[in-house]
């Protein structure tokens, strides 16, 4: 290969950018097919404290047989103890579509913003979905129809769950129903498009479908709908239908062991580059696709061999569950039909406002990062709308990548410590998860670039009330 093919982009080679222990300057970290994981990290066995059980909605008690909504081995993985559990290969088969994903390392930004910092991201938009969704949703769909489900219902905020589903059911021959959150359903139609491509049948949420989507319309025609009600009526779907098992895109312990395909590989590619990261900066939303970066690495911290890991969590400022939200016993969806879990939430019933990062628009979060929130081992930061975009689009304008709105969370703080260290002078290493493309966000782009993009005040009145009405749980 000459010389020049392996140097970083025009103008991206003024500092020394030597990559320590290594003997080549790269800008991708590429693994090959045979390299991919081939099980999932499970972090249950390896927390400091036990994760407190979940409950069951109705009794209110501890369960490990909540309502029948997932087939067997979804349920036995949501509260296993095995440190690794096998990828099976049908699922692998679909991975390797797009896994392994690649790893960059963002030259280009670090010689815009001046910094001595050494940036990494690990991209998840290369998936036919545009996100990391599709790493659970094949594996789901698969699980499924191993136990002899025909259909599934799920939820969708911003599209990017449902359209992973969708392709993860037509891969495995199961039919699929979207309640698809009102307010992204309009905003967002491509992603619709996307799903009935696919071959899923969709909705807007609250819909006149279900029992909790008409109670809902009664109460407030204009709804523009949320996450908590789009699984409620997912839910009442479910329990309606023999044939039918409901299917979640984040949160759930299941949904983040999966996803630890991602942290396990970025954990290869940044061995290939020589390093190891001191910050790893993810947006969250219900958590999934950070902690499926960060919990492989967190091993590392948890275990005394890299203590001064910082971890950092990013949310939007108008639904900021932990920075804001109560840690304690909620249910995860509006009507009360999930399961009730410990977690950081503003409320089961809060409606978050219509930002254009649909996927972190959910009251709670992933009961294994609050957990590990409590214990210190994880940071959060939250972040309004326009810095976000405007980090977005210098992202964009450096490195090509157009990002999903929910990832460019993760690129405005990624700046901000980038630039905390050309303050400082030190050079740390840090690791972005870049969870998805915004290629069906373009007319929030638009927004943000004709300057009619607003900022939501975090709305403290409104989870006051939501908080009002939490479960009671003795
Ligand atoms: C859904 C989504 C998120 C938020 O969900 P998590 O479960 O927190 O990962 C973040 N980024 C993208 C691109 C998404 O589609």
């Amino acid at each position: 290969m000459s010389n020049i093919l392996r140097q970083p982009l025009t103008g991206a080679n003024t500092r020394k950018q030597k990559i320590e222990g290594g003997t080549m300057e790269r800008t991708k970290f590429i693994l090959e097919e045979k390299d991919m994981p081939t099980s999932w990290y499970n972090i249950l066995p390896d927390l400091p404290e036990p994760l407190p059980p979940e409950l069951h909605p109705a009794t209110k008690e501890p369960t490990r047989l909540p309502p029948p909504l997932f087939p067997e081995a979804i349920n036995s993985q949501e509260f296993s103890t095995e440190r690794y559990i096998n990828i099976p290969e049908e699922v692998q088969a679909v991975y390797r579509l797009w896994r392994p994903t690649p790893l960059y390392r963002a030259y280009r930004l670090e010689k815009a913003l001046d910094t001595p910092a050494k940036i990494f991201y690990k991209y998840e938009g290369t998936s036919p979905a545009g996100s990391h969704k599709p790493n659970t949703a094949v594996a789901q769909a698969y699980y499924n129809k191993k136990e002899g489900v025909r259909r599934l219902a799920t939820e969708t905020g911003a599209g990017q769950w449902g359209s992973a589903l969708a392709m993860g059911c037509v891969f495995f021959g199961l039919e699929l129903k979207v309640y698809m959150v009102k307010v992204s359903y309009y905003q967002k139609p491509y992603r619709r498009i996307l799903m009935e491509t696919w071959g899923a049948k969709v909705v807007p949420s609250p819909s006149p479908d279900t029992e909790v989507g008409r109670r809902v319309l009664k109460e407030n025609p204009d709804s523009p709908g949320s996450l908590g009600i789009a699984i409620s009526e997912a839910i009442e779907d479910a329990f309606a239908h023999d044939d039918t098992k409901y299917s979640i895109g984040s949160v759930a312990n299941h949904v983040l062991l999966h996803q630890t395909i991602i942290g396990q590989e970025a954990m290869k590619q940044m061995k290939m580059a020589g390093v190891y990261p001191d910050i790893i900066v993810g947006c969250v939303g219900g958590g999934s696709n950070f902690a499926g970066m960060f919990l492989p690495f967190i091993k590392d911290k948890i275990k005394g061999k890299k203590p001064d890991l910082r971890i950092i969590c990013v949310e939007p400022q108008a639904c900021p569950s932990l920075t804001k939200g109560v840690y304690t016993w909620d249910f995860g969806d509006e009507a009360g039909l999930a399961p009730i879990l410990k977690m950081h939430t503003l409320g089961h019933s809060f409606m978050p406002p219509p930002l254009h990062a649909g996927g972190l628009r959910y009251h709670g979060m992933a009961p294994i990062i609050c957990h590990l929130y409590k214990l210190g081992f994880v940071e959060a930061q939250a972040v309004s709308q326009v810095p976000v975009f405007e980090a977005g689009v210098k992202f964009a304008r450096v490195e090509g990548i157009i990002p999903a709105p929910e990832a460019a969370h993760a690129i405005k703080v990624t700046i901000d410590e980038a630039l905390a260290c050309r303050e400082s002078g030190q050079s740390k290493t840090i690791l972005l998860a870049l969870s998805g493309h915004g290629h069906f966000d373009l007319a929030a782009y638009d927004e943000y670039l004709s300057g009619k993009l607003a900022d939501y005040e975090y709305p403290e009145e409104k989870v006051k009330e939501a908080l009002a009405a939490l479960p009671k749980v003795s």
